[in-house]
């Protein structure tokens, strides 16, 4: 037998009933909220989760009891009420209680008209999303009118074999029922989980006594707000529709009108001044009293001003931010509620040039989305050709199977990367965060045909050199054209936020930072240092190249002590100037970890490139070349292995950075405390042979220029062995920064530059949750990392502990490290501002 539920099981709201987010959804107790604040909302009552639940399994309230609470012969309306408005619900069913009789009234008290429409629309309504009836059928085609409404009902009855419903009572239950069951449906659910909702969110009802919005005086609805969604800033926009009701207002092809006086047509200040300036009053109740900017639904009934719901006005991230920003400069909220309602990604939008989110999108192909932003430019397919568009001034996309440092020039001459291999960590992927670059690697589904220079896609399609495309690092796509593009905002806002981010949180955000430029980007984002400068990257550009390889080349110390000798002044310059661009703040400079797979020249081409910048011949090179080529070259005479094999080279890199200190500490600043790290080491020993030997370079360059200067000494912890190892490790080190590229390619034996080949195979068979090289591997890499912490702290227990991979600038990353104890991590330039955030959301 099916059970009433008792009366109490809904609430008609009043400034005291209780009502909760957690039991009767957002929207009502919002609408509770504009009650005690005094605004005109019509009578509403709010069935909680737990009568809507009831609803759904079948039972039924007693609705007679409902409706009498709104007069005799009422109209309502019913609205959802999730605990969470971003999770959705069935939409509102408006106009429950028309029927024939009430038809009538209306059409002697507002016109036929009027009536019709009422009445058309509820039946279209009903037939449609409680009857479930074919919606073509009830489609209404041009004006309403008496004859169209007889033939919804006609039409009606047909398909259900009974009459249309008149008793209100009855039309109201079987709303209820059919918006309960909407909620339970499956695709409702997997809707709102993808949401964020949990499995057993709760659905609210709001049933709302209606304001009908038609009639002879001035009648009709709206929406309101009091800042632009765009931007943020106060501005009084919306749409007013005599007339109307519901959302119809917001219809593009509706016959709208303004909200404030306009020049291009009427508006409500004009037609209505009271209800206007009402309206602008409840504004501002709202933004004192609920803390937000709201966007107000209102109706007109006669000139009678009824405020239906309000809610968060809908807004872009750089909108969240500058509301956000104002709302506690005005003392509404406190500045570290305005950095906990900023969600830390989305200032990824603010940073870099993103597509606008209105425009159309066309899909070439997708891939891993390796550096945020979007840009537009013609595809070149080599880095000489994008160089010439460069010069010409006309933006280009670099299109690669992979990149190696001889395209270096040509990624700085493109506006965006795209390559058919590679990972997270691969070449292109890390130098092109570092310049800002949008980029997207492991494209799916293309294949590149180098000589003709174009690029095949699955469905036959066929780009050429010239073409112009879009990328978006941020989504991973390659699109079709140039759809429209939004430009980053870094505005006063943006850095109040920051400022007071920092304030709050309690772990250090620096920046991985290789030349000057990417120094700037750093220090114009208020890293408070460098964390690790790769200073092999300072010879990616052309002509320094052929100094780097021409030193990796030399067959004896004799040869590569007169490379060092060319290279030591170009390293001095480079060093001063970071010094000088980041002010006395720390900076970190690693040791040469040259792979030399990224060095070496892999093809014919480039060994006689190779062989003109080296004056050699070229059967010379390749011979060289083959005699240096290894199998792994990650695992290979890299890192602190070069260091220790061929000493001179980290004494010449030494000796340029203690000479930089002198330069930079001698322009009346505050001394520089240059930090060293060495790094791939694996023992012990590695450590203290590279110490005896920048201790004696330091003494060196103490007696030669008569100049007293400090430094300090750390390592990479960048294999698992390093990290077992700690406690000895750390007995020569005064700072211990985890490579986490590294760590994790090692931890998992998993190539950084040829994991993208079957990552998407791993993800989507749930071998890995995610790609480690993008999310820390908290289990097992995060089990190294603590390991090493505890064993580095244990034998000295002043180190600084920081992560240096590219998972630096991730929150669940720096949450990790926080939980550790570490005392900085450092990323991307680009992503400084959001560690900062995701720092401070975890210390308040
Ligand atoms: C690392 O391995 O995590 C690291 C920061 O060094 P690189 O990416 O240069 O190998
Ligand atoms: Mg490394």
């Amino acid at each position: 037998m099916q059970k009433h539920i008792e009366i109490a099981d809904f609430i008609v709201l009043d400034p005291v009933a209780p009502v909760a987010v957690a039991t009767h959804g957002g929207r009502a107790k919002c609408l509770q909220r504009l009650i005690r604040l005094e605004m005109p909302v019509p009578k509403t009552a709010a069935l909680s989760f737990a009568t809507v639940r009831a609803i759904a399994a079948g039972e039924r309230i007693d609705t007679d009891a409902l409706m009498a609470h709104f007069g005799p012969a009422p109209l309502v309306s019913v609205r959802p009420s999730s605990e969470d408005p971003d999770w959705g619900g069935p939409g509102a069913i408006l106009n429950i209680g028309m029927n024939e009789a009430r038809h009538a009234e209306f059409a002697n008290l507002l016109g036929y008209e009027a009536a019709d429409r009422l009445f058309a629309r509820f039946i279209q309504t009903y037939a449609v999303q409680v009857a479930r009836l074919d919606p073509d059928m009830f489609e209404a085609n041009g004006d309403v009118t008496e004859e169209s409404v007889s033939a919804m009902l006609d039409a009606y009855e047909e398909e259900t074999d009974e009459p249309f419903p008149q008793d209100p009572a009855r039309q109201l239950a079987d709303v209820l029922r059919a918006m309960a069951r909407a909620w339970e449906g499956t695709s409702a659910r997997l809707l709102r989980q993808a949401r964020g909702a949990p499995a057993d969110a709760g659905l609210g009802l709001v049933v709302q006594a209606m304001a009908p919005g038609f009639g002879p005086a001035e009648s009709g609805s709206g929406v309101i707000q009091f800042a632009s969604p765009e931007t943020g800033l106060p501005q009084v926009t919306g749409r007013y529709k005599s007339q109307s009701q519901g959302r119809e207002a917001l219809d593009p092809e509706a016959q709208a009108a303004y909200l404030t006086r306009d020049p291009r047509g009427i508006s409500l200040e004009e037609l209505c001044p009271a209800a206007f300036a009402d309206l602008i009053r409840f504004g501002g109740i709202c933004r004192t009293r609920l803390r937000e900017e709201m966007q107000i639904e209102f109706t007109l009934d006669g000139g009678r001003l009824s405020v239906l719901d309000a809610v968060r006005i809908p807004r872009s991230s750089r909108a969240a931010l500058r509301i956000a920003v104002a709302l506690a400069e005005d003392g509404v909220i406190t500045p570290e509620e305005a950095v906990l309602r900023i969600e830390p990604r989305s200032l990824n939008e603010l940073l870099h040039r993103q597509i606008d989110p209105a425009a159309p999108r066309t899909m070439l192909a997708d891939g891993i989305a390796a550096s945020p932003g979007a840009a537009t430019g013609k595809l070149v397919f080599d880095s000489a050709t994008a160089q010439s568009y460069a010069a010409r001034g006309e933006p280009c996309i670099l299109v690669r199977r992979e990149t190696s440092p001889g395209d270096i020039r040509g990624m700085h001459a493109s506006v965006g990367v795209l390559t058919e291999r590679g990972g997270m960590t691969s070449h292109a992927a890390v130098i092109a965060r570092g310049l800002g670059l949008p980029c997207v690697v492991s494209a799916r589904d293309i294949v590149i045909d180098r000589k003709d220079r174009a690029i095949q896609f699955k469905d036959g399609l066929r780009l050429g050199e010239g073409d112009t495309v879009t990328l978006d690092g941020t989504s991973g796509q390659l699109l079709m054209g140039a759809p429209h593009l939004l430009e980053p905002a870094l505005d006063d806002a943006f850095r109040t936020l920051l400022g007071w981010a920092d304030a709050a949180r309690d772990i250090g955000v620096r920046a991985n930072a290789d030349t000057p430029a990417e120094a700037e980007v750093a220090r114009a984002f208020e890293a408070e240092g460098i964390g690790l400068c790769r200073t092999e990257h300072m010879f990616f550009e052309a002509d320094r190249l052929t100094v780097m390889r021409e030193m990796i080349f030399a067959n004896t110390a004799e040869d590569r002590a007169a490379s060092l000798e060319r290279l030591i002044p170009m390293q001095v310059k480079d060093f001063t100037e970071l010094f000088r661009i980041m002010e006395g703040k720390p900076v970190c400079i690693r040791l040469f970890d040259p792979p030399l797979h990224e060095f070496l020249p892999s093809n014919r081409e480039g060994m006689r490139e190779l062989a003109d910048a080296l004056q050699l011949p070229l059967a010379a090179v390749t011979r060289r070349v083959e005699a240096l080529a290894e199998f792994n070259p990650m695992l290979g005479m890299r890192g602190v292995r070069l260091g220790v094999t061929m000493p001179e080279i980290y004494e010449a890199q030494a000796r340029a950075i203690f000479l930089a200190t002198i330069a930079a500490s001698r322009k009346g600043r505050e001394p520089i405390v240059p930090e060293i790290m060495i790094p791939l080491v694996s023992a012990r020993r590695e450590v203290e042979l590279v110490k005896m030997r920048v201790d004696a370079i330091a003494a060196a360059v103490r007696t030669e220029m008569g100049a007293e200067f400090d430094y300090r000494l750390g390592v990479m912890v960048e294999t698992p062995r390093a990290a077992l190892r700690a406690q000895d490790i750390a007995q020569h080190a005064a700072f211990l920064s985890f490579g986490t590229n590294d760590l994790t390619q090692m931890t998992y034996g998993l190539s950084r530059d040829d994991a993208g080949r079957f990552m998407n195979a791993y993800v989507q068979q749930g071998v890995y949750p995610e790609d480690p090289f993008h999310r820390l591997d908290f289990e097992g890499v995060g089990e190294l990392l603590r390991i090493g912490a505890e064993r580095g702290r244990a034998c000295r227990s002043d180190i600084i502990l920081s992560l240096c991979g590219e998972h630096g600038g991730d929150a669940e990353s720096i949450a990790f490290c926080r939980a550790a104890g570490f005392d900085y991590v450092s990323c991307s330039p680009f992503r400084v501002p959001v560690a900062r955030l995701a720092a401070a959301h975890l210390a308040l």
